[in-house]
């Protein structure tokens, strides 16, 4: 039964932009569709909690449905499947489109390093009969919240004989975990006077990992040694292979639903893994699309894109160089013709922190993607800030196939401010916008997400993709 609307509403419900819950406007299918999809996220994000893993996570599946490694002297043609592996921290993945490559390609970029607690170089040691790793903490955290929860530890050590020893402890059932201490409250009447950002300093994320000595003679740091003879057994590894290696700690436990409507994930990672997931899922399910569709998942974001895996380096622009080479034309044409959805996470406004948002520009968990126009801080410092009329063509192409979306500003003006990879790939001369998913908590060991924006998040890239 619907009741019959006044004229102020009827022109209200035409004239006025409002933001309804996604949930009134995906159907019950869909609905469905949306849980398994967040079932599979899960399973992802459980097993790619590094970059090094989320490649070969993502890797793996592209080779089981058929893309093959991109070779520029090859000759490929509509519906051909590609990848390129940059160093094992970052891939491409790309499906060739109908129309040549002079018409641009479009493109879905994240990034899939996240925030977390890497160890130093020359890490291990041993204090009061207790061994422990040095650590400098990677990107943006909250010191204090990495403190008292279990830590699993992550990636690779590089012999000098260039083998690998891969790094993986802390996730499975049986495993043993790592731990952040902290002072008990009874002692911390010093500790509680430091201001929050000084609560837990970097030098004072110290993991501490073993506490029983090796039994020999009277000799020093037994503890230490019972660590490295252990280690030893296990990986073939003395204390000097450390200075090769790349080891990272991670919260160890497991994404998992919240509420008791379970309309939520919990999880380490979800920056920027909720947009990563779904643009790799979004070009795994298309077949023959018009324009080449590319997904880049890219590493270093969380240290301003830096280094040879991330998008500040010239890793993505070379590819597109080599893609071009395949039809022999420039690269700077496929570049200005190029469309872009950088993806990534924004900010979800938190009724218990009014004050950092202004709630008309405000995202909000459920009602979903965020198309973010621009981010930077202080007058507009540090973005790209995407045309009126690109913004409007995203948005046409969300409405056609009634992707729920909504705007945002990553808090009010002078509230902070961030940045995302969208400003280097407009550099490259590629129209581009912020296109992500709302996160609660972001940057803590366990941020929260709504189900429906992530499921919205894939139908987005799909649609961009396949639009003609
Ligand atoms: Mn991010
Ligand atoms: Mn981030």
């Amino acid at each position: 039964m619907s009741k019959e609307l006044s004229k102020a509403e009827e022109l209200k419900e035409k004239l006025f932009y409002t933001q309804k819950h996604a949930a009134l406007l995906t159907g019950e299918d869909e609905l469905k569709l949306c849980d398994a999809f967040c079932e599979d996220y899960k399973n992802f994000l459980n097993n790619a909690k590094t970059e090094r893993e989320a490649v070969k996570f993502v890797k793996a599946k592209a080779e089981a449905l058929g893309f093959k490694k991109f070779d520029r002297d090859a000759k490929y043609s509509a519906g051909d499947k590609v990848y390129y592996d940059n160093r094992g921290k970052s891939i491409i993945l790309a499906v060739i489109g109908k129309r040549p490559l002079k018409d641009g390609v479009r493109l879905a970029a994240a990034h899939i390093d996240s925030p977390r607690v890497d160890l130093k170089q020359n890490p291990l040691y041993e204090e009061s009969d207790m061994a422990y790793f040095k650590t400098h903490y990677y990107g943006g955290i909250k010191k204090y919240q990495w403190t008292a929860m279990p830590l699993s530890l992550h990636g690779v050590i590089v012999k000098r004989d260039g083998s690998v020893a891969e790094v993986n402890i802390g996730e499975a059932e049986n495993d043993p975990r790592f731990v952040i201490t902290d002072l008990l409250p009874h002692l911390a009447a010093e500790q509680m006077k430091r201001t929050l950002a000084d609560g837990v300093r970097g030098e004072e994320l110290n993991i501490l990992i073993g506490s029983r000595p090796f039994n020999d003679d009277e000799t020093s740091e037994k503890v230490k040694l019972n660590i490295l003879n252990l280690l030893f057994e296990k990986y073939g590894i003395t204390e000097s292979d450390f200075l090769s290696a790349e080891l990272e700690l991670v919260p160890a436990f497991k994404a998992t639903d919240i509420g008791f409507d379970r309309s939520m994930i919990g999880s380490y990672g979800h920056d920027d893994r909720v947009c990563a997931y779904p643009a790799a899922e979004a070009i795994f399910n298309i077949e023959s699309p018009d324009y080449t569709a590319v997904t880049v998942l890219t590493d270093k974001e969380e240290i301003g894109s830096e280094g040879n895996t991330g998008l500040k380096s010239s890793y993505f622009k070379y590819f597109i160089a080599d893609l071009a080479w395949t039809e022999g034309i420039n690269y700077h044409t496929v570049l200005t013709n190029s469309q872009c959805l950088s993806a990534d996470v924004n900010a979800a406004y938190d009724p218990t922190f009014p004050d950092v948002s202004e709630k008309k520009n405000a995202s909000y968990i459920n009602k979903g993607v965020v198309v973010t126009k621009y981010t930077g801080a202080r007058g507009k410092s540090g973005t790209s800030d995407a045309s009126a009329e690109y913004m409007s063509k995203v948005l046409r192409v969300f409405d056609e196939n009634k992707v729920v979306w909504q705007t945002g500003e990553l808090g009010k003006v002078d509230a902070g401010g961030g940045g995302t990879v969208a400003m280097y790939l407009a550099n490259l001369d590629i129209d581009v916008i912020d296109v992500g998913v709302p996160v609660l908590s972001m940057h803590a060991p366990f941020e929260v997400v709504a189900k429906l924006d992530v499921y919205h998040a894939f139908k987005a890239f799909k649609a961009f993709f396949e639009d003609k």
